[in-house]
């Protein structure tokens, strides 16, 4: 039975949602009237109230939306002060005092408010770029009638989905309808926008709750912070043989996070969630369909979220990417609404830890089942292979794996107020900064203790009864760990007789698997994987379709083919391949989005083509099938030499796995944003993006925040002075002495410290630029760079790509990183609105280059290795240092072991666009290919010493003589010959540091660098 203040909660969230309208800042700064654009019967309501300003406006949409009733309990005791302390302890730290000294004026009545910005920005956080929202004078009337008509179609439903709905449509209503940004929260400081801290103060009703349902007078924060992590993912998805494997892997750890808080989230509200927000997330768009499809909601009400689903997250029919990452964070109101709210009694934090454990391994338990019972029988196999699988279904069972997820959970909690000092817990502000900050110690000293899941499962029990049996048993191929309990013939007559044609992606001959990866395995079988999904996201969906790594490889060849179809030729050849394989019973291989492209530009004889496997037709063993390869290649060539890039000529068999993970995440998340995080102290940022607003109040107030946090008490006194008034007595100089205090100690502390106090509104903001960045990610990878994404975590990404996009894949998607859009620098767009950047902060990446015979399994643990070393890579040039922000490339030929290692500052652009535009020249013939060697050689001799005298026009000098000789067309050329020089002169004065502390020119980097690319396009190495 639901508690008798069950819809109240709800209610109070809704309230803090709405307590301030989005456009509040043009109200406040009489750009607009508060009535201008509303509906009429929201007005003519409000106009019997003693209502003013934006307050008048926030009556009159909840007037129109949830109707008067509604509208007047928001305006009344206790709700109204409910609402207004969610208002206060959720904002953010720079308007801690604003509200203050607001009080004050507002005591003192004089005329002219302190500090009033009038002019209007919005500007990011982490780059104090600045943006200027132009309110249209556009009508809010269809914004407000959506939200009421959407409001009654669901008024026959449970108050906790009402909610859900409203939370998920409310903003993203505001930017179709009307403005596609909303305005500052403060237009003094202009850190965030309204919707942000409308969307945290939601979060801190959680905090709140407990009090305001015991109808205590005085309102404290009580409530749980808590966070998830699941370990081991990184060699979760590396054990992995085949590209589906590591989809899934991502995927499923996803999945296993969201489902484990998923009840919490349906029972609570979507704003527990901090990190990663709900806003924006396909999962949680995709979570409240089914929930609404369950309820028999309102058609339109479905049509519409979906809708709004697709815009703003992403989603397409379900959740098909990862982006929920391994480690999130949660805020609870305390045990005793917890359990209230879910129907289940929780006492206290252990009966949290056992609840979500629970939910964790009930959700592994049916997924095992759903893979080894009803899974298995699905397949429809014959008697030999079901034999194979049931007995392997048996020993999984056996080690007890069903209980044993393969990914560790970890939690830390921490309750508030119980865990903190008495001085702390004299400031309230300060609670949640308090709270997080702690929480991350905790964190960091669990984080090391790492148990691996096998140890948990009856693993050693059961060997020993095999070692007593004289039974053997051979460990997994695919993660090298466990002991297998499926294993292929070696055969191949043997594995052909056993394993159907159709299932032999599925199987590879002479393979070994152990449980884990046998269900990894099996569940990635399009009739199983349905009915996972159906369990874990309520949709039975097919997996996404997974090229082969050679398909990737070959995408350039592929691309050219297409190009070149209309050729008499190209058709020729391209049925002759074919007519040797019509003969054979082969599947047909599964699409990719880039692949699919292609597919639908092909025709006939070229889309027949399409669908057989590039070891098949581009890349076979035999020899007589080579020669075919080679002369459609050549055919090709002849056809589109003239209008495509050589690359898209040339079979190539190396493809690039790029990966991308955020600089100092953690450090971000937990408010330190300093010279090492940003490149910049935020007390500067902050004054100079506010002084940069045309008004000579901004002007006035970034003074305030300078003087303050300087510490000059006495010039932050006389500022108040001036703005309050001149003379006074007795208190209110009190009052003004204590706020300058306040002032000081405040931005004095966060300029010493490097780091500001965390609030709910800057987890709001940061939480959703990593949702955006992700989504962006993802479509950067698939449209751009034609490649696969495995995971989008928003500050992280794993992607396969065709070698030709990997460099332009890292530099778009740093670039968008920080900057977002280039038309707006700050900002993306996403649908119709327009959502910060993660600005300064940066990104270290590696690519790493390897063939498609080379275990992927190896390349990938290689490629997060290369990332952990990108990130203790260094550069140097003059006074600038900096560590992380780098992209390390690396090489892994055919043969095995890494043969080039180079390391690219991604800090300035430079480098790799040079490196960019150096690989188009050679390709395009403009300079000859043994430049890479003169390159090279010169660099290794004169480089270090050149940097050293600084006599860099020798080396200018020195690259253009070489380059030149290099020109394949001289006299055209010589421009470009120069121009090369001159971009390398530049960064001549460069070192990099690896992480063993040696030192090289980044000059000679870009040399490597532009070596093994070339290696890699061409498939050899020149
Ligand atoms: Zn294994």
């Amino acid at each position: 039975m639901k508690p008798r203040w069950y819809e109240d909660f709800f209610w109070w969230k809704i309230g803090s949602l709405t307590h301030d309208p989005p456009y509040k800042a043009w109200i406040i700064t009489d750009k607009i009237r508060w009535f201008d654009g509303l509906s009429t019967i929201g007005v003519k309501a409000t106009r019997s109230r003693k209502l003013r300003g934006h307050e008048a406006a926030v009556f009159a949409i909840c007037a129109t939306i949830f109707g008067e009733e509604v509208a007047d309990l928001f305006f009344k005791e206790p709700w109204k002060d409910i609402i207004k302390k969610s208002d206060i302890l959720a904002s953010s730290f720079d308007r801690w005092q604003i509200s203050e000294i607001y009080e004050l004026w507002q005591k003192l009545k004089v005329p002219h408010p302190p500090f009033d910005v009038k002019e209007v920005y919005l500007f990011n956080a982490l780059s104090g770029e600045l943006i200027r929202p132009e309110i249209v004078r556009t009508s809010l009337i269809e914004f407000e009638e959506d939200l009421h008509s959407i409001w009654r179609k669901i008024s026959k439903l449970d108050l906790s989905l009402r909610y859900h709905v409203f939370y998920s449509l409310y903003e993203p209503l505001f930017y179709d309808k009307c403005l596609n940004i909303s305005g500052p929260a403060d237009t003094r400081t202009p850190s965030h926008s309204l919707f942000d801290h409308l969307y945290a103060c939601a979060t801190i009703i959680n905090w709140l709750c407990l009090d305001a349902i015991a109808k205590r007078e005085k309102l404290s924060l009580k409530g749980l912070l808590v966070r998830i992590d699941l370990a081991g993912v990184q060699d979760f998805i590396s054990a992995s043989r085949k590209l589906r494997d590591v989809w899934f892997s991502s995927w499923l750890a996803s999945v296993l996070v969201f489902k484990t808080v998923e009840e919490l989230v349906k029972q609570l509200g979507p704003d527990i969630l901090i990190r990663p927000t709900a806003r924006h997330n396909p999962f949680y768009y995709n979570f409240l369909l089914r929930w609404l499809e369950e309820a028999k909601a309102d058609e339109e009400v479905q049509k519409k979220l979906k809708e709004i689903g697709e815009k703003y997250a992403c989603l397409k029919d379900w959740p098909q990417h990862a982006v929920i990452p391994a480690t999130i964070d949660l805020l609870l109101p305390p045990c005793e609404v917890l359990s209230r709210l879910l129907g289940r009694e929780i006492r206290n934090e252990d009966e949290l830890v056992q609840y979500l454990h629970e939910r964790y391994v009930n959700c592994w338990k049916n997924l095992v089942s759903r893979s080894l019972k009803e899974g298995i029988k699905r397949l429809r196999l014959k008697e030999e292979l079901k034999g194979k699988l049931e007995d392997a279904a048996r020993k999984s069972r056996d080690y007890g794996i069903e209980n044993i997820p393969p990914l560790i959970m970890r939690i830390v909690m921490l309750s508030i107020p119980e865990d903190l000092s008495p001085e702390e817990r004299e400031r309230e502000q300060w609670y949640y900064d308090y709270a997080f900050r702690r929480l991350s110690e905790r964190f960091k000293s669990i984080k090391p203790l790492k148990i691996h899941p096998a140890c948990l499962t009856n693993l050693t029990k059961v060997t020993e009864d095999m070692w007593r049996d004289k039974n053997r048993y051979r460990i997994c191929t695919v993660c090298g760990k466990f002991p297998s309990v499926l294993d292929m013939p070696h055969r191949e007559d043997e594995y052909s007789e056993v394993v159907p044609s159709d299932l032999q992606v599925y199987f590879d001959l002479g393979e070994h698997l152990c449980s884990y990866c046998f269900i990894k395995r099996l569940a990635t079988h399009p009739a199983i994987f349905s009915s996972i999904a159906k369990e874990l996201i309520g949709y039975p969906a097919s997996p996404l379709g997974f090229p082969s790594t050679s398909s990737i490889a070959t995408y350039p060849l592929m691309k050219g083919l297409v190009e070149a179809q209309d050729d008499e030729d190209v058709k020729k050849i391209v049925n002759e391949i074919i007519k040797q394989l019509e003969g054979l019973r082969i599947p047909s291989i599964t699409y990719w989005n880039a692949l699919r492209e292609l597919r639908n530009k092909a025709k006939d004889e070229v889309k027949k083509f399409l669908r057989y496997d590039a070891e098949l037709t581009l890349l076979p063993e035999e020899r007589e099938v080579q020669g075919r390869a080679e002369k459609l290649r050549k055919a090709v060539k002849e056809s589109v030499q003239d209008i495509l890039d050589p690359i898209f000529t040339r079979i190539n068999t190396y493809y690039a796995i790029v990966r991308a993970d955020g600089d100092y995440i953690g450090c971000l998340l937990s408010g330190h944003l300093n010279q090492e995080t940003i490149g910049t102290n935020y007390i500067d940022l902050l004054a100079s993006s506010i002084e940069s607003i045309p008004d000579e109040e901004a002007k006035k107030f970034a003074r305030l925040i300078r003087e303050s946090a300087n510490n000059n008490i006495r010039v932050v006194k006389r500022m108040l002075h001036s703005e309050l008034g001149q003379k006074m007595e007795g208190t209110l100089e009190k009052e003004i002495e204590r706020t300058a205090g306040r002032l000081c100690e405040l931005f004095s502390e966060v300029l010493k410290e490097g780091r500001i106090p965390v609030t709910p509104a800057y987890h709001a903001t940061l939480s959703r630029a990593l949702m955006i960045t992700a989504l962006k990610d993802i479509k950067t990878v698939q449209e751009e760079a034609k490649g696969i994404i495995v995971y989008a975590g928003g500050d992280d990404f794993l992607a396969f790509v065709p070698t030709v996009f990997a460099l332009d894949l890292v530099f778009k998607s740093r670039r968008h990183y920080s900057i977002g859009d280039l038309e707006h620098r700050g900002f993306h767009r996403m649908g119709n609105g327009l959502f910060m950047s993660l600005g300064k902060a940066s990104r270290s990446y590696s690519i790493t280059f390897g063939h498609f015979k080379y275990p992927m399994s190896q390349l990938l643990r290689l490629s997060h290795e290369f990332l952990k070393l990108a990130k203790k890579t260094r550069v140097i040039h003059g006074a600038f240092e900096r560590t992380k922000d780098m992209l390390l490339l690396a090489y892994c030929p055919r043969g095995g072991g890494v043969k080039a290692e180079s390391a690219l500052p991604l800090s300035i652009e430079e480098p790799i666009k040079l490196l960019i535009s150096l690989v188009s020249s050679i390709e395009n013939n403009l300079l000859s290919h043994s430049v890479i060697y003169d390159l090279i050689r010169e660099i290794k001799k004169y480089g270090k010493e050149i940097k050293r005298s600084e006599s860099f026009s020798i080396i200018e000098n020195m690259l253009r003589y070489l380059l030149t000789k290099n020109l394949v067309v001289k006299k055209k050329a010589e421009h470009a010959a120069r121009l090369f020089a001159s971009e390398l002169k530049k960064l001549a004065g460069y070192t990099i540091f690896d992480s063993e502390g040696n030192e090289e020119t980044l000059l000679y980097y870009i040399a490597l660098a532009l070596w093994a690319t070339m290696a890699t396009l061409r498939g050899r190495e020149l």
